[in-house]
């Protein structure tokens, strides 16, 4: 079980920022259905994220006008 936190933990695809697209509007932080918020606004630098939060729904880049958002 450890090994399989281990595997999640380092390999699972998560949401990431490219800093020059992005706009700081904060509808991905909108966007986000985590209790909490799995990422959160940061002016005037991106909104940042929590990835211990994120439960990997991608709804923050389908939302994102900028396309800043992307997957890793
Ligand atoms: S939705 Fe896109 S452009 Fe707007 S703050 Fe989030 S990442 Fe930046
Ligand atoms: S992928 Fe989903 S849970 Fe993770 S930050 Fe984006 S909207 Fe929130």
């Amino acid at each position: 079980w450890r090994r399989i936190r281990w595997v999640s933990r380092h390999f699972q695809r998560k949401p990431y920022i490219v800093d020059k697209d992005c706009i700081r509007c904060g509808i991905c932080v909108e966007a986000c259905p985590v209790e909490g918020k799995a990422l959160k606004l940061n002016r005037p630098a991106a909104p940042v994220y929590d990835y211990k939060k994120c439960i990997a729904c991608f709804c923050c880049q389908e939302m994102c006008p900028q396309k800043a958002i992307h997957v890793k």
